[in-house]
């Protein structure tokens, strides 16, 4: 299962005009695992104009003097004249959860992922394996309250001035970008175990424990018992280092 969002990249749209092609959405904007666009990484995809907030924005194409430019219809704004950031000024953690965005993309289309994550293994394997744990971080915690992600994410984020996790995510709305940044964020945390303790920062031993029981410890104590024997069947017929993490927090 993946979830569908309606986004755009402007940094392409506007590139789409100047290339003289017709300006449309790209389809891999739709998945919702895709926070930023695969193009211009440092451009999170939108679904609301910048300027006035119009959400589903429509686009007109005006000719300013010899170029042609994108505008939002509600507000005049050109898309070119949107902020621009720089990859290189986001934090580790940031860049790490962009960098496996750009991973499951290129597994959907049948690229085996970089051994990095979960060792060799191939693309349909890291896909599957990807879907079962994003409806895992997606499941309800022990209170029904926030996604099972909310557990894993929060204080560890430094790109303040993009994303600041004050969002809280409840599970009736896992919309919102900076809570989808916030599954993928998290993913990379189940992918990667006690590794993940390298790119992200924590604060507060309480949320940490064991270095090496590192997230599952803290998912099985927010999931639901009547869900772990679930966990624990799927997480047989995982790659060997994510068996192999869920096992350790088992036999504890
Ligand atoms: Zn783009
Ligand atoms: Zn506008």
């Amino acid at each position: 299962m993946w979830w569908l969002a309606f986004m755009f990249c402007p940094r392409c749209l506007d590139q789409q005009v100047k290339d003289g092609l017709p300006v449309h959405r790209r389809a891999e904007w739709t998945l919702a695992f895709l926070t930023h666009c695969p193009q211009h990484q440092d451009e999170p995809l939108r679904h609301y104009c910048l300027c006035c907030h119009h959400e589903e924005p429509r686009w007109i194409i005006t000719r300013e003097g010899k170029d042609e430019e994108v505008q939002c219809r509600h507000c005049g704004a050109a898309l070119s004249h949107w902020p621009r950031g720089t990859i290189d000024r986001f934090s580790p953690p940031l860049q790490l959860t962009l960098r496996l965005e750009s991973t499951i993309l290129h597994s959907l289309s049948g690229q085996a992922p970089d051994p990095f994550w979960v060792g060799n293994v191939d693309a349909e394997t890291f896909a599957n394996l990807v879907a079962e744990l994003f409806a895992l971080l997606a499941e309800p915690d022990r209170q029904g309250v926030l996604a099972l992600a909310d557990h894993l994410g929060g204080e560890d984020w430094w790109d303040k001035h993009r994303l600041g996790y004050g969002v809280v995510t409840t599970v009736a709305s896992l919309q919102h970008w900076a809570s989808r940044l916030k599954m993928v964020a998290s993913m990379a945390k189940c992918l990667l175990g006690e590794r993940s303790l390298q790119f992200f920062r924590f604060r507060g031993p309480r949320c940490v424990g064991q270095r090496d029981l590192y997230p599952f410890a803290i998912l099985f104590r927010e999931l639901p018992v009547e869900r772990h024997e679930e966990l624990i069947r799927r997480a047989m017929r995982w790659p060997d280092p994510l068996a192999e993490q869920v096992a350790r927090v088992v036999r504890r």
